[in-house]
This record gives structure tokens, sequence and C-alpha cells, in this order.
């Protein structure tokens, strides 16, 4: 999966490539999908969610720059697969997922495989998670209309943001979003994906 899919497409960070290769994604796909879990294509998780394909898990994480004494947020924890992969790269991975039975499955695999600066919480990560503000790096794996402004806000200066943005099924722009040290914001366009819609706080904008 790694070099063929990822390292191929241009991944060179080799903390990032550690990282992948070492997750095992088998245990965060949907029941009946372990046997694919390392194709090169999203998969069903359940409750119509889907778990990223590998290469843009990869890419994304790459994206933050990620290092050792670093804070991340995440909005759609999902399977937990991308929350697994940032654990051993950072310090500590603050995770939010709205549909709680997803939310309870992750934490479950996520503590049975030992992933343990992980904290994952049930809700609507649209606002963010302003106890645990500012975060050195925030990864949105659902897609909103727009870049929500409480998740700018909660982004330490110096801070990266990758986020996909657009709208409902249709493709989106993958975003960087850097903020400055001194708070100025700008907004790179990345890649065309296809993410499933940010819901909660991020649809009544719509
Ligand atoms: N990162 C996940 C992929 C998640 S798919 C993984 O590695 O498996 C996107 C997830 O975002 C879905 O589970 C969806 O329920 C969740 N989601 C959508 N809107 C949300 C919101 N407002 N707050 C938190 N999670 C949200």
């Amino acid at each position: 999966m790694v070099e063929r899919q990822i390292a191929a497409r241009g991944i060179g960070d080799q903390r990032v490539l550690a990282a992948m290769r070492a997750v095992p994604r088998h245990r965060f796909v949907g029941e009946g999908h372990a046997a694919r879990a390392y194709e090169d294509h999203p998969l069903p998780i359940g409750h119509g969610q889907t778990i990223s394909q590998p290469y843009i898990v990869a890419l994304m994480t790459e994206l933050l720059e990620p290092r050792a004494e670093h804070r991340v947020l995440e909005v759609g924890t999902g399977s937990g697969y991308q929350a697994a992969v940032l654990s051993p790269l950072v310090a500590e991975v603050y995770t939010i997922e709205i549909v709680e039975p997803l939310a309870r499955r992750a934490a479950k695999v996520l503590d049975e495989l030992g992933y343990d600066n992980v904290t994952v919480r049930a809700g609507d990560g649209y606002a963010g998670w302003p106890e645990h503000a500012p975060f050195d790096s925030i990864i949105v794996t659902a897609a909103p209309d727009r870049v929500p402004e409480a998740l700018v806000e909660q982004l330490r200066p110096g801070g990266r943001m990758v986020i996909p943005v657009g709208p409902v099924h249709a493709l989106q722009e993958l975003r960087l979003i850097e903020k400055a040290a001194d708070g100025t914001v700008t907004d790179t366009m990345v890649a065309p994906v296809r993410f499933v819609p940010m819901t909660g706080g991020a649809s009544l904008v719509r």
C-alpha cells in the first residue's frame, strides 16, 4: 500500500510513511471489508460514512507537517483511522464525531490498539473544541460549504488546517489554511476531492 499508492504519488515525509505502514487499517474498516482494507479507495464504515482512501489520509497528514510536540484537532473521527495515523506523529490528538455509535466504536478500537494520546468525543465539531484550543493543526474529514470561522480561531498562530470545502455530493476542494505568526490567514487550493458532507452546525449555513 505505502510504496505503490502513497510514496509513488509523491508523499515523501518518512515519519508519515512509517505511520501509514504501522497502523492496522483492517481494524478500522466496516464489517466485512477487512480483506479490502489496503486497497486504493475509500470503504464504508457504517452509518452512511466512509474511511478515506489511504493516499488521501497520507496527503492530509503530510500537509499538517506534524511534529512530536503538536496538539491536533480532528473533526470527523469516523472509524478512528486518521486519528491512529496521527497518534505516533504528535503529542495529542483530540477528535470529534457527530454520529455517536461511530465515536464509541472508534474510541474502543483506538483503546484496544493502545493509541492512548487520542481523545474521542461524540458531538458537533463545527464549533471546534474550545476547551483544548489553540491547536497546532486542525484536520477536517467531512466537507462544509465554507471554512468554519470557529476552527480558524482555534488555530494557533503558525498553525495549519487541512479541510475539504464545497457543496454536498459534488467535487470539493481540499484546502490548506495557514495562520501566520501575525495572525494573517492564507488559503491554498491543494486538490479536488470528494468527502461526505459536514452536518450539525455546518448544515444550518447551507
Ligand atoms: N477521518 C475518518 C473519516 C471520516 S468520514 C476516518 O479516518 O475514518 C467523516 C466523518 O465526519 C463521518 O463519520 C461523519 O459522521 C463526521 N461528521 C460529519 N459532520 C460532522 C460534524 N459537524 N462534527 C463531527 N463529525 C462530523
